[in-house]
């Protein structure tokens, strides 16, 4: 079975083809990425009305490059995946507009995807797939949760952010620190020249005895360093980006920990775009291994937003038999769409 899946919810459009043969983990074909972090730099976010329509200019030529690049022509595909939600309604709609009427072109059927199971189980396209069941933590630009995992489809949540997402806790930091958007990375980046000790910032909800996560006051604390610092600030960059760096790391990796020994499992799956941090990875790792907990984490370039999480996600869901393509002519994207809404069947 070849599934095409279509990303568009955001700011990235991505196309990929997935090929699930019988009960094994299926396999990554080939997918193609454009970013369209550039075109809104200028803005300083993410404007949706530029989104939607760069999504038009590029979803058919990725589609072709995609599917050259799998070795298999249109007729070949038996499944059009694309991302229903949650994400902007305008670019959501690009993506299930044309896979739709890819699919009636086709006369295939079309299976629309829930963005952050397409997250979740991304993890499953690395060259070291988990198995279930396992503790999730899903660290992206609009979300934070932790979950257990008990298959696909089965996802109970044990905490989330009561406030800002913990990439938007970076973005907006980033943004405070003069390095543009989605600052993140740039962070990140900086960071590493750092001291991490250097400031010493708040750890909302550490000691709350939940899973919950609470990230806005953590960027007012780094706006009041950064007037401390005045004129200052430029020659201490670094290690306020290592501190806030830490301050979020820190609570991630701790309210992980807390969430394994809630569930008593003995693995844990990273997913979203804050997946590609390093210290993160380095300090949930040497944590981690000290438990004898295993971590499993999406390849770099897949751990933000992809076509080949939808495409996955759509063939783990069909695998699994907990849902079926529908041969559809009418279609819907829906903007706003908790993860625990996603039926299993
Ligand atoms: P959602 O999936 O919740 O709708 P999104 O799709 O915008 O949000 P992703 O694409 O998963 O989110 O991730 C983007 C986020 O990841 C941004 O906030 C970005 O700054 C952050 N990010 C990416 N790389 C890094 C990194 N190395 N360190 C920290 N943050 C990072
Ligand atoms: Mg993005
Ligand atoms: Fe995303």
């Amino acid at each position: 079975m070849l599934v095409l899946g279509i990303e568009s919810s955001c700011d990235e459009t991505g196309v990929a083809v997935v090929e699930a043969t019988g009960p094994g983990v299926p396999v990554l074909r080939a997918h193609a990425l454009h970013s369209q972090v550039d075109m809104h730099q200028a803005y300083g976010g993410v404007v949706p009305e530029l989104a939607s329509r760069d999504h038009i200019r590029r979803v058919l030529p990725l589609a072709q490059d995609v599917l050259a690049r799998s070795g298999c022509a249109l007729p070949d595909i038996d499944v059009v995946a694309y991302t229903r939600g949650p994400g902007l309604a305008g670019a959501l709609l690009v993506g299930a507009g044309v896979a739709c009427a890819l699919g009636a072109a086709l006369g295939k059927p079309v299976l629309g995807v829930h963005h952050l199971e397409g997250h979740l189980l991304s993890p499953f396209l690395s060259r070291d797939p988990p198995e279930f069941p396992f503790v999730a933590l899903l660290v992206s630009g609009g979300h934070t949760q932790l979950m257990q995992v008990d298959g696909v489809g089965r996802y109970a949540l044990l905490g989330e952010t009561i406030d800002d997402a913990a990439g938007e806790a970076f973005d907006k930091s980033a943004k405070l620190l003069g390095l543009g958007y989605p600052g993140g990375p740039a962070l990140s980046r900086l960071a590493e020249q750092g001291d991490p000790e250097a400031f010493k910032l708040p750890r909302p909800l550490l000691h709350s005895g939940d899973l919950d996560f609470s990230f806005a006051g953590l960027k007012t604390a780094v706006l009041t360093q950064a007037k401390k610092l005045g004129d200052g600030l430029e020659a201490r960059k670094a290690d306020l980006a290592a501190a806030t760096e830490a301050a979020i790391v820190d609570v991630l990796v701790r309210k992980s920990l807390a969430a394994l020994d809630a569930s008593g499992l003995q693995r844990i799956v990273v997913a979203g775009g804050v997946g590609a941090n390093r210290r993160l990875r380095a300090q949930l790792d040497a944590a981690c291994g000290r438990r004898g907990v295993r971590v499993h984490y999406p390849e770099l370039a897949l751990c933000t937003d992809n076509g080949a999480m939808i495409a996955m996600a759509a063939a783990m869901r069909l695998q699994a038999g907990v849902q079926e393509a529908q041969p559809l002519y009418a279609f819907d994207v829906k903007p706003r769409w908790p993860l625990q809404e996603l039926a299993a069947a």
